[in-house]
């Protein structure tokens, strides 16, 4: 069974890299943020210098790692990626550093995770472009300072307010990538379906785009599975009755919501009264990991107005209740 997941996962894996933008001509929507990059990326190219630090937040699957990328190639710089809990020690984040080449560029995903030890090495890192390294122990124990080449260090969060303010503030440009709306995630499933040759019909695609929870690799993952129902039981073709099948299938209604982000309106209507109720609590009661539930779950649920984040914890909204077709007894402050 393992074995099978993991084939799997190498499957998706492989064609999440086939289907990732390699210029910022190729990456779809997000427009102000590619505008600004670009800008910067064009500055430091015609000074011959590394780009500032990069900070990128977003929750998960909107095109970090992708944006990374696509940095380094306008860059034509190398790429070195890691993400932070596989920086165990501070000789990790050294190796790293001490082995990467002028201008190029360093990308640390799950940054919020990294350890407050490498953390301090790397501001200084990032702002001096050297280390401290001590050497030996007790009171024979010296300190050398480590030059290292000019670099540009790209930091990726799901949880911004997680990082200290000390790291935060040493990237020179902080990005937002938020939710994609239809028209740009229509104009990433056609890119997609011409580069896996899937034919899809327009209406298809503006069905699929509704459905695929404004997060770019969701619309791939689905593009993926009605190809194989388009094959096995249609005509090949995804057309708007296959997409709305796949969905049926897969448990995904128009809005985009699978059966757990139902199942989390619900257990909060159903055993809190409508909220409020702490993350570890609802965590518990809905049998997912406090962490996907944070980073997956909830930014969508309130972005679409069914969840609200509140001092007390996560309450529902009457949209919440209207959605699920449960009647509101409440009176709700929104
Ligand atoms: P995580 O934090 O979970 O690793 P991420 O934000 O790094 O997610 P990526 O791995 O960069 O997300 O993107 C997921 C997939 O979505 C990639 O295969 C990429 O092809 C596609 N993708 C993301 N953003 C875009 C975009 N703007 N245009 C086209 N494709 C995109």
């Amino acid at each position: 069974n393992s074995v099978l997941s993991m084939t799997f996962q190498r499957q998706g894996d492989e064609t999440e890299n086939l289907l990732r933008p390699q210029r910022l001509k190729d990456f779809q929507g997000q427009q102000k943020l590619k505008d600004n990059l670009s800008v910067f990326i064009t500055a430091a190219r015609e000074r011959n210098e590394a780009l500032d630090h990069v900070f990128l937040i977003g929750p998960p699957g909107l095109g970090k790692t992708t944006l990374a990328t696509i940095i380094a190639n306008e860059m034509n710089a190398e790429i070195r990626m890691t993400s932070a809990p596989a920086l165990d020690k501070p000789k990790d984040l050294a190796g790293i550093l001490t082995n990467i080449s002028e201008n190029s560029v360093f990308f640390i995903d799950e940054i919020h995770r990294l350890k407050p030890a490498l953390e301090e090495m790397l501001y200084i890192a990032m702002e001096d472009y050297e280390i401290d390294w001590v050497i030996g122990q007790g009171p024979a124990a010296r300190t050398m300072r480590i030059p290292l080449p000019r670099f540009t260090l790209i930091g990726a969060t799901t949880k911004a307010g997680q990082v200290s303010s000390p790291l935060h503030s040493r990237f020179g440009i902080t990005c937002h990538i938020d939710f994609y709306n239809e028209n740009e995630l229509s104009g990433i499933i056609l890119r997609s379906s011409g580069i896996v040759g899937t034919e899809i019909t327009p209406d298809a695609v503006s069905l699929l785009a509704r459905c695929s929870r404004g997060t770019p690799r969701i619309a791939n993952r689905l593009l993926r599975r009605l190809r194989d129902f388009a094959d096995v039981i249609g005509t090949g073709i995804v057309d708007v009755d296959i997409v709305h099948e796949g969905m049926k299938r897969l448990g995904i209604d128009l809005n985009g919501l699978d059966e757990q982000d139902r199942n989390i309106l619900r257990t909060i209507i159903e055993f809190y009264d409508g909220g409020p109720v702490g993350a570890d609590t609802l965590s518990i009661s809905v049998g997912e990991a406090s962490e996907s539930l944070e980073d997956f779950y909830e930014p969508y649920l309130i972005q679409k107005g069914y969840l609200k984040r509140t001092p007390r914890g996560r309450m529902v909204t009457r949209k919440a209740y209207e959605l699920l077709g449960i009647p509101c007894e409440r009176k709700m402050d929104e």
